[in-house]
């Protein structure tokens, strides 16, 4: 109660004049400046477009592979398709010298480095406004260092809040801050499948890798054809679409295969800069409780998609009874 009672004070004290003080030197902020103006920067081939955005990098993989050895498979696999990623950084999980290293691979190879606070924490009941603040702004101490900070965070679960009030004072507080929502448009369950691979493993250490990752790449392309006709039906138009992946075992093998399926099923890479460019990335739904997907928040709001919206809209449990009739 006390350290509550504290952190509650400590933020409303910490209004804007102090909060600006705090922010890092040359955080960057929307519009990017010139020198980082992604190449691609029209739709010329009418193909739909979609960005890979990673979440919550960690050093922690068990046995199954070193960090060192994810991290070079997967910022390999990007580099093959010439984008640029957004990175998405849970500070506990990296906050020590080899976090560093982590991180600085990243930020060398040229991907977004942003904000998805500091411990993780659901935004809902459980989680009051002052805490979830403080933790936000714990995190820009982790991502400060890097020279491709960027001012955009991502709430952790996709909730952004169980009451108009809670929603709309972290908005509020984002906004002085000069951040603007990494909003996922299409979400998945790979930290599902992945969790899935990882068990089965344990089970059997000889057990192939292709079953899962088949698995994960039919789940994705599902979700993004999903996602991509909602949107064309909300909006009228193919928005320019981020992709929600984890920094995890399976996505460490199998990134590359993924990344080529979405190009075989008429996909184009984009960088992630390019992709938050469009200005769907500035809306701001008015749904309760509030998040997901930004497209399923936008849906919902019209009330005219109730029929194709579930809640949440993405979780293991429409996962959970697919893999476990295939055995996976
Ligand atoms: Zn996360």
């Amino acid at each position: 109660m006390k350290r509550r009672r504290f952190l509650s004070h400590a933020i409303k004290t910490a209004s804007a004049a102090v909060c600006s003080q705090l922010l890092p030197p040359g955080l960057r902020t929307f519009p990017l400046p010139q020198s980082a103006v992604p190449k691609t920067s029209s739709n010329t081939s009418a193909r739909p477009q979609l960005a890979l955005t990673l979440d919550d990098p960690t050093l922690s993989f068990g046995s199954i592979l070193r960090w060192q050895e994810a991290n070079s498979r997967i910022l390999k696999a990007i580099s093959d398709k010439g984008v640029k990623a957004a990175l998405f950084v849970c500070g506990m999980r990296v906050d020590d010298a080899d976090g560093a290293k982590l991180l600085s691979a990243w930020d060398q190879a040229g991907h977004l480095i942003c904000n998805h606070s500091y411990s993780h924490k659901f935004y809902g009941e459980q989680t009051s406004y002052a805490d979830f603040a403080v933790d936000f702004l714990k995190d820009e101490k982790v991502i400060a260092p890097y020279h491709n900070r960027t001012a955009l965070f991502r709430y952790p679960f996709l909730k952004e809040g169980d009451t108009a009030d809670k929603r709309d004072r972290f908005r509020a507080l984002l906004k002085e801050r000069g951040y603007r929502v990494g909003h996922v448009t299409i979400d998945a369950s790979d930290w599902y499948v992945s969790q899935r691979f990882v068990d089965g493993l344990a089970k059997q250490p000889n057990a192939p890798i292709a079953p899962y990752r088949d698995y994960l790449i039919a789940h994705l392309l599902d979700r993004a054809a999903f996602y991509r006709q909602l949107a064309l039906d909300v909006f009228g138009r193919d928005i320019r679409h981020t992709l929600l992946m984890h920094f995890n075992p399976l996505n460490a093998f199998v990134l590359p295969e993924v990344m080529s399926a979405f190009e075989t099923a008429g996909w184009q890479w984009i960088d992630a800069s390019l992709a938050f460019e469009d200005p769907i990335f500035r809306s701001q739904p008015q749904t309760l409780p509030a998040g997901e997907s930004l497209v399923w928040a936008l849906a919902k709001e019209t009330g005219r998609f109730e029929n194709r919206l579930r809640y949440p809209g993405e979780d293991d449990v429409y996962e959970k009874p697919k893999m476990d009739a295939l055995g996976l």
